[in-house]
């Protein structure tokens, strides 16, 4: 699948521990403008959003309650459509696919920690992890070799039979981070992933995420409110009103 767009080369940043931004984005978003209309009001939640990410970095995305982090997320996944603009996931024009392509594209292309998707508690933790693998038609034995190495990433091999409610709040998590690489996608979105967690397994997490990004390049945006893990990831995007007004290079990325 290729599109006529060439995307703007971006100045090398020449850390050494960033990818080199702008040789290959894999999210290409200008200009995105999301209205929500109800009978009563009209939010303003995106309001001209240009943004872009390199494969291979790790991007947060910070900003106060309400000011459209969950709608960014929502929109460059294709979960939710937007009102103008253009969005360019792995060089593909998501909004210019039918709906079936892109839950299809979203399905092999990306992984999801967010919130509203919970393990099924009734699963054990191999079940939850196979449930996408199954989904898009992966047959049983290839689904269970692959969540059993994804369980493994996570450092959870031990802890395929237990169900959600038999694990840690932390397991429940990598368990979670598990299913949303067992497709091996090109992006994952974080949606406050350590939100629920306490210091130490936020950051027992956070270390799992930068392992992932720098052993397997994997890209990761991530919308959270704690400073700290921020400050773990390449760059800290800050948003306002629906606006993008401020980026950071976090002091251990700098040089
Ligand atoms: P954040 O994740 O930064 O807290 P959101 O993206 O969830 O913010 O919301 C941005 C704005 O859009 C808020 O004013 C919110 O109330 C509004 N909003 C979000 N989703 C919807 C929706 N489905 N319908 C109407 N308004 C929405
Ligand atoms: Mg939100």
């Amino acid at each position: 699948m290729t599109t006529e767009f060439t995307p703007t080369p971006i100045p090398v940043s020449g850390d050494g521990q960033a990818p080199a931004r702008g040789t290959d984005l894999i999210i290409d978003a200008r200009n995105v403008v999301k209205t929500y209309r109800t009978d009563a009001v009209v939010v303003n939640a995106l309001r001209g959003v240009t943004f872009n990410v390199t494969r291979g970095e790790m991007v947060a995305i910070m900003g106060p309650s309400g000011c459209g982090k969950t709608t960014l997320l929502n929109c460059l996944s294709g979960l939710d459509t937007i009102d103008e603009g253009i969005i360019y996931i792995n060089g593909e024009d998501i909004n210019k696919l039918s709906d079936n392509k892109r839950t299809e594209f979203r399905a092999r292309q990306m992984g999801f920690v967010f919130q509203f998707y919970n393990l099924l508690p009734v699963l054990n933790a191999i079940e939850n992890v196979e449930l996408p693998l199954l989904v898009s038609g992966t047959k049983a034995g290839d689904a269970r070799k692959k969540a059993e190495s994804a369980l493994d990433l996570v450092q959870l091999r031990d802890w395929g039979k237990h169900k959600p409610a038999q694990l840690s709040g932390g397991q429940r998590q990598r368990v979670t981070i598990a299913r949303a690489l067992v497709n091996r996608p090109a992006i994952v979105w974080g949606d406050e992933p350590t939100g629920d967690l306490d210091t130490a397994n936020a950051d027992a997490i956070m270390d799992l995420i930068q392992d992932l990004n720098r052993q397997h390049n994997q890209t990761f945006v991530i919308v959270t409110h704690a400073p700290d893990i921020a400050q773990r990831c390449h760059r800290i995007i800050h948003m306002k009103d629906g606006q993008i007004v401020r980026e950071d290079v976090p002091q251990a990325v700098a040089r």
